[in-house]
């Protein structure tokens, strides 16, 4: 840690400790342990073959849910460090956020989820949390990476009030909890969160862009978007194509990351909050001034309406879809050698595990050696 800690931030010194107890570490704090152990793990690595908008194969230039989660990151620990909170707990979370994205991405979840209807359902928040508590085998003593409680509640963006509660029987007052007590985590949980959101709006932006599948005159049609291309004009008249892209998502990444630096800083003076116990009771800290939200908003809404249901991407996730599915009966019907399945795991849940930690182009040809008659034929991107 190289900046002073504001008396909200987590502090390491002050950990709600891991599920199985360990020496501390000689020379890290616990949450840079923690950061160290989920990037050594087999899920990290698995990152940079998963797909955020775009199929890993659909071009080597577009953002993947690894590439994805250094940025979230690298937001994350810049804001960190402005207000005081604990960067190497932001990188920890960051890094860990979505390490159970299915192959695919949504698509992926959402055929998954679809295949587990009556078997407790797949969801990838949690099933984050299951890599780094269970499905990780690295270390003797336990299975998973026994992170910290402050790092696992972070992953745990989301959860249903249902899963919530099969969470806090296995682990009283874990991190189920704030699902049921309605309390909020940590502020650098709940920066990950937000970081989350300004990384892939600007990135599909840009990889959307770059694409080819939405244009620079449809994202100007965006007030958020417009704004920051506009100043980018004022500045270099004479500035198009990719450069401005890059400089207008530029200086609308700096406006948002200074933007929840100020809001926050005047929500928690208006909260009145002392100490990091009192965090869980105020709500909702970090965030965007209210314009912002607004216009952070639009540019989702505007983002799901032209690139995440263009007919080119949906194409690609209705296969990615099939996949999936196919994969999921056939191991169900017949489980392959290389699944492991766990004591008290249904043999759905086992299949499930296996799918989610598969990377794209690993289900692409699974599925065609047993014969799946897809061929994934890339989208006609001009990527690059
Ligand atoms: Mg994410």
């Amino acid at each position: 840690m190289n900046h002073a800690l504001h008396p909200l931030a987590s502090d390491p010194r002050h950990t709600r400790g891991r599920r199985f107890a360990e020496a501390p570490a000689p020379t890290r704090s616990d949450f840079q342990r923690d950061r160290d152990r989920i990037v050594h793990s087999t899920a990290f690595r698995r990152l940079v073959y998963k797909t955020q908008v775009f199929l890993n194969h659909e071009g080597d230039l577009f953002r993947t849910r690894l590439t994805h989660s250094l940025e979230v990151a690298q937001l994350g620990r810049s804001i960190a460090r402005s207000l005081g909170l604990c960067e190497d707990l932001v990188e920890a979370i960051a890094l860990a956020h979505d390490l159970g994205h299915t192959p695919f991405g949504h698509a992926g979840q959402d055929a998954l989820h679809a295949c587990m209807q009556g078997h407790g359902g797949f969801e990838h928040n949690l099933q984050s949390l299951r890599v780094v508590d269970v499905l990780e085998e690295r270390y003797p003593a336990f299975d998973g990476l026994n992170l910290c409680f402050e790092t696992r509640e972070g992953i745990l963006k989301h959860c249903s009030r249902a899963h919530a509660q099969v969470l806090e029987l296995a682990e009283p007052g874990g991190v189920g909890q704030r699902f049921l007590a309605g309390t909020a985590p940590s502020l650098e949980a709940q920066l990950c969160n937000l970081a989350d959101e300004i990384a892939y709006n600007a990135h599909d932006v840009d990889d959307g862009v770059r694409s080819g599948l939405i244009t620079l005159e449809q994202v100007a049609s965006v007030p958020l978007f417009d704004r920051f291309m506009r100043e980018a004009l004022a500045a270099h008249p004479r500035l198009q194509g990719r450069r401005l892209l890059f400089e207008s998502i530029r200086l609308m990444l700096s406006a948002q990351v200074y933007d929840v630096i100020d809001a926050t800083r005047a929500a928690v003076l208006a909260a009145g909050v002392q100490h990091r116990d009192e965090v869980a009771g105020a709500g909702v800290l970090v965030r965007f001034s209210a314009g912002m939200r607004a216009e952070s908003t639009e540019l989702k809404r505007f983002l799901f309406q032209n690139l995440y249901r263009h007919p080119q991407v949906e194409q690609s996730m209705d296969d990615a879809r099939q996949v999936v599915r196919e994969l999921f009966a056939a191991y169900v019907a017949e489980p392959p050698a290389a699944l492991s399945r766990r004591d008290g795991d249904t043999a759905e849940r086992a299949v499930a595990d296996y799918i989610a930690g598969m990377t794209d182009r690993y289900a692409i040809s699974a599925h065609q050696q047993m014969g799946g008659q897809l061929r994934f034929e890339p989208a006609a991107v001009t990527g690059g």
